[in-house]
């Protein structure tokens, strides 16, 4: 049984339910296809806690996000998938997001980039 966690951007919850991460990850398509033959959990859906002008402190300071990450640690989460809302609106991914996976990658948890469909 394999733990998996779902990270996104706090913005998108302006306009996003999560219902595509939520139905690839539930029917195993997309980027969940590769656990067809195995039995995953969703045992977190995360996000970052804003950009800097409304969050002054980076990730790797940020209390609160040492504790989230800290908590998959205990909760055994061994992949977190990233949203296509890492990206920002030149395609590059948001500095946030990528240090985030760093520290996720810090703690022995693997990151796959990608949920659902990206165009
Ligand atoms: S820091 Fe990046 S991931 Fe977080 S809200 Fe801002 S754009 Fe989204």
């Amino acid at each position: 049984m394999k733990k998996i966690g779902i990270l996104h951007c706090i913005n998108a919850n302006d306009v996003c339910a999560g219902v595509g991460c939520l139905k690839s990850f539930m029917n195993k398509k997309d980027f969940f296809k590769k656990y067809e033959a195995e039995f995953i959990e969703l045992g977190a859906f995360f996000t970052c806690n804003g950009c800097k002008e409304y969050r002054e402190v980076e990730p790797e300071e940020d209390e609160g996000i040492i504790e989230k990450l800290d908590r998959l640690v205990e909760e055994n989460i061994s992949i977190v998938h990233v949203g296509v809302c890492r990206k920002l609106k030149d395609g590059s991914e948001c500095p946030r997001i990528t240090t985030m996976t760093l520290m996720l990658e810090d703690r022995g948890i693997e990151v796959i980039r990608g949920t659902h469909k990206e165009s």
